[in-house]
């Protein structure tokens, strides 16, 4: 399993080759787009991440942005096994989502927050920071596979056993 760090590692330098790319003249979206794009993926990259299913066992990555708001993802590690189904690709981020919406609910953050009406007024941003908040996610997931897929040396061995019976 790739530390939390390398997971923040390989995210940032997706961050940064996308905005370098949008500053460089290769994404054609307005401004207001693509920062709103890239405020979601940085969002799935230090503080949302699925992770967060460790948060009441270890310390995740995380974790060290919430500072003492830490404490709040604890009960998240308590539902979600780990790589469970907070690491599924649609689900996953819907849980973190949804569960941050019902703590900011039961805390009545929400009363006065219409996020329908943002949604509505500001379609194309709201898409957008979707859109990077969940590809943040499946960049996460997309290497927890490649490196649940290549054990250290598990595959290797595998395929010298066979080379070797001559297959
Ligand atoms: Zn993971």
């Amino acid at each position: 399993m790739p530390s939390g760090k390398v997971h923040e590692t390989i995210n940032t330098g997706f961050l940064v080759a996308q905005a370098a790319a949008w500053l460089g003249g290769a994404l054609a979206l307005p401004a207001q787009g693509v920062w709103s794009y890239l405020a979601g993926f940085a969002l799935g990259t230090y503080l949302i991440t699925p992770d967060l299913d460790l948060a009441e066992r270890q310390e995740p990555r995380p974790l060290k942005w919430w500072g003492p708001l830490k404490v709040l993802w604890w009960p998240y590690g308590m539902i979600f096994k780990h790589r469970g189904l907070s690491h599924s690709w649609v689900l996953g981020p819907l849980s973190r989502i949804a569960y941050l919406a019902i703590l900011a609910a039961s805390a009545g953050l929400l009363a006065r927050f219409d996020l329908r009406a943002l949604i509505l007024e500001h379609p194309l941003e709201a898409s957008l920071f979707t859109l990077g908040y969940l590809l943040s996610q499946w960049i996460h997931l997309v290497l927890d596979l490649w490196t649940q897929e290549t054990p250290r040396g598990g595959r290797r061995k595998r395929a010298r056993k066979k080379s070797s019976l001559g297959i």
